[in-house]
This record gives structure tokens, sequence and C-alpha cells, in this order.
């Protein structure tokens, strides 16, 4: 069986307001294909292999029977985001800083509150998606670091500046849009460009695949979602669980930036924690209008032949 899914988003994401893709199922259960738009039939082939494991062969066995995850601060003021992490009922929260149109001053407020809402024993990590210069990044880091930064994510785009910056500030390293190919991860082990990898299943071709990563690079690793449907969103859970080590809270608490949701039980988080389960969509909560679907199984297709 194939659905094709059409879900609007809470917040804007890399410029979208709707999130769609597919949901495969096979013999092992189900899968999601949800490459974002501008990728290419190439790229799309890793996403749909990660699917396509999901829905004929499954998972690895878990070690673990639940994953800690993280919240998420999006770029809003201290006050708002003071309230999101009480709200949250996790004891690690993701700050999001080096909004375009906003200032240092800004990502402080913002950290300071975040740290005030977790007390000192709560960890804090920051994700500047690659919009700092290595200079800003330096100035920028070595004045959050007064907050006990838990790690930075992706501060600067290029590998070598992240080596760089390493070199120059105390606060750990996470190498998150620098991991877009499997080869990537072992170029950031050999570079020293990061402490940390972030490792999303669905762009890196499926759990097994990630974790042959992590044991190739052999750095800590955080699982992080593709901001999917909790049919994707179980796949994170799944590799999140079959790691050796889980020293880091997940990216995977994400289902609430979707407006609704595929299955009837979301996986959303309770008290910081996601539970490792089977998940399958609800038919009745799975539509998309005619020329969606179309596209969709038509991008598919030229997935798998791309592959
Ligand atoms: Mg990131």
């Amino acid at each position: 069986m194939t659905l094709v899914y059409d879900v609007a988003m809470r917040v804007r994401f890399r410029g979208q307001i709707r999130r769609q893709g597919v949901l495969l199922h096979g013999a092992a259960g189900w899968g999601e294909f949800s490459p974002f738009p501008d990728y290419d039939a190439a790229t799309c082939a890793r996403w749909l292999a990660a699917a396509r494991e999901a829905a004929d062969d499954g998972w690895p066995a878990p070690v673990r029977d639940r994953v800690p995850v993280n919240t998420t601060v999006p770029a809003v003021g201290p006050d708002q985001a003071h309230a999101m992490v009480r709200a949250s009922g996790c004891t690690t929260a993701k700050v999001k800083v080096a909004e375009a149109g906003q200032t240092l001053a800004d990502d402080v407020a913002r950290v300071e509150a975040v740290r005030d809402a977790l007390g000192p024993s709560g960890r804090v990590r920051v994700d500047a998606n690659a919009a700092w210069s290595l200079d800003d990044a330096t100035n920028a880091l070595q004045t959050l670091g007064k907050f006990d930064l838990e790690y930075a994510e992706q501060p600067v785009a290029s590998l070598d500046d992240m080596a760089a910056l390493r070199r120059r500030v105390g606060v750990p390293l996470a190498a998150d849009e620098s991991v877009r190919r499997a080869e990537d991860p072992l170029r950031i082990a050999g570079l020293d460009a990061a402490d940390i990898v972030v490792l999303k299943v669905q762009p890196l071709g499926g759990v097994r695949r990630c974790l042959a990563v992590a044991e190739a690079c052999g750095l800590p690793v955080v699982v992080s979602s593709a901001i999917e449907t909790s049919v994707g969103i179980a796949a994170g859970v799944a590799l999140a669980a079959a790691l050796p080590e889980l020293p880091y809270a997940c990216g995977l608490g994400t289902v609430s930036l979707l407006a609704a949701d595929v299955v009837a039980e979301p996986l959303l988080p309770v008290d910081g924690f996601l539970p490792v389960r089977a998940v399958a969509p609800d038919p009745a909560l799975v539509r998309a209008p005619d020329d969606v679907r179309t596209h969709w199984l038509a991008r598919m297709q030229a997935a798998a032949d791309a592959a």
C-alpha cells in the first residue's frame, strides 16, 4: 500500500509551509519518503532507501526502550523561550541562534532565558545552521560559553572553518549540515572538524547506514529528524535505540511542528522521552490532493530510477 500525505507546518521550515511525502508499506512495516522539494533524484534515492529499509527489512534490535529528546526553541524572545522550555518537560533544549535580522544580543537574551528555565543541571545546545562567519562564531561562542553550552551545532559552513573554530573556542562543535553524504563523517573525523555528528536517517539512507557511519567516524552521535510524520520519526527512534551509546538527547521531538499527523497516536515526547515502538498510519488521517499525489508518486519513481 502507498499513501501520500500533505500537512501544514505550524512554523515555516526551509521556506516551506507544508510537509508532504509518501508512506510505504511492506513486510516489515511502514516507511516514509519525504525529501525536501529542492532535492534532485539522486539525493532522493538515499531518502527512498531509508523508506524501503523501514518497509521491507525493519531495523536492528533496540538496546533501550525509550530515547531522550530535546525541546527546540526557535528565534523567539526570551520570555517566550523561557515559557516554551518550562512547558516542554525536557531537560535538554536546542536554541536557534544566528537568525537573519537578529543580533548577538538577541541570542544572548534567549540562551540566558533558556538556561534560567532549565536550571544549572539542564543542557543547552545552540544551532546556528552554518550562518556565522569564523570570526562571528568565535565571538558568539566565547560570549555564549558562560551559559555552559553542551555544544554548538554547525556554527560555520565549511569543515575547514569548523576545524579552525574548534581550535579557538572551548565549546564542543557538532556537524549537522556538513553531514549529508556518508563520506563526510569520515572526513570530519580526519580533519578534527567536529566533536559530535548529527545523523538523520532519511538523508543518510537508512538506520543501518547511519549505524555504519557512526562506527566509521568514531564520534558521539546526536540523532535528529528531518521534520517527518510519526512514521519517519519512528526510524530515527529506531536508530537512537540501536546505537551502542546514546550520550545526547535526540532531536526527534518534532512531530508537534506539524499541524497534523498521520497516526492515531503520534510519537510525542512524554517527560522528555519518546517510546521505542512501531507506528502505522491511519488511512483516514492521510490525504492529499490529486495533483500532490501524482507529483509524489512520480518523484518516488524518479528516485527509484536514480538509485
Ligand atoms: Mg541543525
